[in-house]
């Protein structure tokens, strides 16, 4: 008995996403990112925000090394 949708995994290891789905997180554009990271024998798929590695925030974001940290804590980083 299975919970959820059923997809076939391609030759070359793609999925397609149910619209359903898709529809329900917002990634209904090309281009839309998703994290996927296994949890014990699960695979999980969250769409791909960026938030601060700090505070979690996701406003006044600045990149570095492909992370993301916000102005506030990058202020307080720097005493300020
Ligand atoms: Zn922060």
């Amino acid at each position: 008995m299975y919970a959820g949708f059923i997809r076939e995994i391609d030759s070359v290891g793609r999925i397609v996403i149910p619209m359903q789905l898709r529809k329900e997180l917002g990634l209904l554009d090309p281009g839309s990112k998703l994290e996927l990271f296994c949890d014990g024998k699960q695979i999980v798929a969250k769409k791909a925000v960026k938030d601060c590695v700090f505070c979690g925030s996701s406003e006044e974001l600045i990149e570095l090394d492909g992370k993301y940290i916000c102005r506030a804590c990058l202020d307080k980083l720097k005493g300020e």
